[in-house]
């Protein structure tokens, strides 16, 4: 059995978690986004969530070591037995040495970074179109999947708003804190013969089945 240890990297918007979502389901990976895990090892109380939720009370930011041992934890898990799918960490240099140290001391490797491109002009316009739904988080997008009527949420009904998250100011910081610490990290897994990019001006599906295509000829070369 050829495992999956998987980087997903890119800027925001770029498609990430709909080709994350995918995989999950192609290969029944578990899908570890940093914040989401960091939130479950805080609501399970594991002695890692607790000490990571002090920081998180005090308004800081986790550091990087107790992340990388929270997803370390996880890769231990028997769901990661055949691999798994990082999404946010690492997100510096730093934090990718970590990761590797990690995954070395288990007698495992990373079988590829995957790197969805997307320009910022084109981030940015897929961020800011987005709206979200008050009540449930029903997402819209203005431009590519508009709700029937205007402001208001096909679903149930409630008010459509501009997540902070997505509003253009907000999308611009993003990017200049990915191209400044994470923009990096794509040389360094290129290095390493790691790499590998995917364009994510492409459809989700067209993505996807290059994605797949990569992955079938990295399982192969693993046999050989
Ligand atoms: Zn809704």
């Amino acid at each position: 059995m050829t495992e999956r240890n998987l980087v997903l990297l890119g800027p925001p918007g770029a498609g990430k978690g709909t080709q994350a979502q995918r995989l999950k389901d192609d290969f029944d990976l578990p899908y570890y986004a940093t914040g989401n895990i960091l939130r479950e090892a805080v609501e399970e109380e594991s002695e890692l969530g607790r000490e990571a939720k002090e920081y998180m009370d005090r308004g800081d930011l986790v550091p990087d070591e107790l992340i990388c041992k929270v997803i370390a934890d996880r890769i231990d898990s028997p769901e990661a037995e055949d691999g798994f799918l990082l999404d946010g960490f690492p997100r510096t240099i730093g934090q990718a040495e970590m990761l590797e140290t990690a995954v070395d001391e288990r007698g495992r490797s990373l079988t590829a970074a995957l790197l969805i491109e997307a320009p910022d002009e084109e981030v940015i316009r897929r961020l800011s179109g987005r709206r979200t739904c008050v009540k449930a988080g029903h997402v819209y997008h203005l431009e590519f999947d508009p709700p029937k009527n205007e402001g208001v949420c096909d679903q149930d009904g409630s008010r459509l708003v501009q997540r902070d998250d997505d509003k253009p100011e907000t999308v611009r910081k993003r990017l200049d804190v990915y191209h400044e610490q994470t923009e990096p990290l794509i040389e360094w897994y290129e290095d390493r013969g790691l790499l590998r990019r995917f364009d994510g001006m492409r459809t989700p599906d067209e993505v996807h089945s290059r994605i797949r295509a990569t992955l079938a000829t990295l399982a192969l070369e693993a046999e050989i």
